[in-house]
């Protein structure tokens, strides 16, 4: 099933909080919502599912116009964060409650076996019996993904489900639940404000500010073209050097790079620490600079440097790395991005 966001808006006492968003879901993907607290994902997802409804603008579900049909007959599974089970039912118990109300009518049998079914679907096969409170918070939400499924939704909606994991749990939910979306195609919506997470899991990335879609496109066109300086900050790491455009060159000390296009002025060059490299002293094509810190980590070491501009620069070295604190060398840029502020 596909969906088709229309220019929805939604107004929460006089402002915005979703502003426009046009959006199309191709059938059987999984798309993220990405964008930090308060950026309107939320109010899009309960939109989507029927539990809020748009000031302007409309959802279409396929060919049919789903913007006021109340969210029982929309049928969408949602998993929230903090959507929690029933404590005092069983696994099956709460993965049977909304079969109970499908129609037509499913025998007793044939919820039993269905249940069964999901519960291996989402790996925790024979543990109908127990109580949520008998197993952990990874285990509950998967339990809760089993609770959406058992309706037979078509779009499914997860609002931030993995968010009060903590982060090993999270990386194995998300394989997981990648492999589970490739078994059953469902058309799927994944909000969240953790890029790592998006970039992993979605096949498109939407990225949000302020209510309205600032890019989206695949991880690897997100990351590597951002298409402004908000999107490449929010994406990953970036040191933020000032530089001066002059004749479509941009003037960074003694160093002049090709900035094709850009009007001359004032502007921001970004780089991501991978993409800059810790050379010797008399680099020609480098900017001098002094190493102040070192972080070894267990992939890189970080060089944290001061530049002859004045700047602080951070680094990635690769483990071997002998440097130390203090040597004097030059940074080099191979990868960047200039916007103007
Ligand atoms: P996100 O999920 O991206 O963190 P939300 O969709 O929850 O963002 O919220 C977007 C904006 O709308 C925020 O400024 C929030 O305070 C506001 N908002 C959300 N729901 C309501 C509501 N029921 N009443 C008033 N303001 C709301
Ligand atoms: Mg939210």
């Amino acid at each position: 099933m596909n969906i088709h966001l229309d220019g929805i808006h939604r107004i929460f006492e006089g402002a915005a909080a979703v502003n426009g968003v046009t959006l199309d879901i191709g059938s059987g993907k999984l798309v993220a919502l990405l964008g930090p607290s308060g950026s309107g994902k939320t109010t899009i997802l309960r939109m989507v599912a029927g539990l809020d409804f748009p000031d302007k603008g409309s959802i279409r579900f396929g060919e049919e116009d789903a913007t006021n049909i109340p969210v029982a007959k929309r049928g969408v599974g949602f998993v929230f964060q903090h959507y929690a089970l029933f404590p005092h039912m069983t696994l099956a118990e709460n993965i049977a409650f909304g079969m109970e109300a499908l129609k037509p009518r499913r025998s007793k049998a044939e919820i039993a076996a269905r249940v069964e079914e999901l519960l291996g679907l989402v790996r925790l096969p024979g543990l109908g019996r127990r109580f949520p409170a008998q197993i952990s918070g990874g285990q509950r939400q998967r339990v809760a993904l089993a609770r959406a499924l058992a309706v037979e939704p078509r779009v499914l909606l997860l609002d931030e489900p993995f968010g009060a994991l903590d982060a090993a749990v999270r990386r194995d939910l998300r394989r997981w639940l990648r492999e589970i979306h490739d078994d059953l195609g469902i058309t799927t919506i994944f909000v969240t404000h953790d890029q790592e997470e998006a970039l992993d899991l979605a096949d498109e990335v939407v990225i949000l500010s302020e209510g309205r879609i600032v890019q989206s496109g695949t991880p690897r066109e997100v990351t590597r073209r951002p298409g402004s300086a908000f999107v490449l900050n929010f994406l990953g790491d970036a040191n933020r050097l000032p530089v001066e455009i002059r004749g479509g060159g941009a003037f960074l000390g003694p160093l002049n790079l090709a900035a094709p296009g850009l009007a001359d002025g004032p502007a921001a060059l970004y780089a991501r620490p991978r993409d800059i490299a810790w050379s010797g002293p008399l680099d020609p094509n480098g900017l001098p600079a002094r190493i102040e810190r070192i972080l070894d980590r267990p992939d890189s070491r970080r060089l944290v440097v001061l530049a002859a501009t004045g700047e602080t620069v951070e680094l990635d070295a690769t483990p071997d790395d002998e440097s130390r604190p203090g040597d004097a060398g030059s940074i080099r840029l191979h990868r960047w991005q200039i916007f103007k502020d």
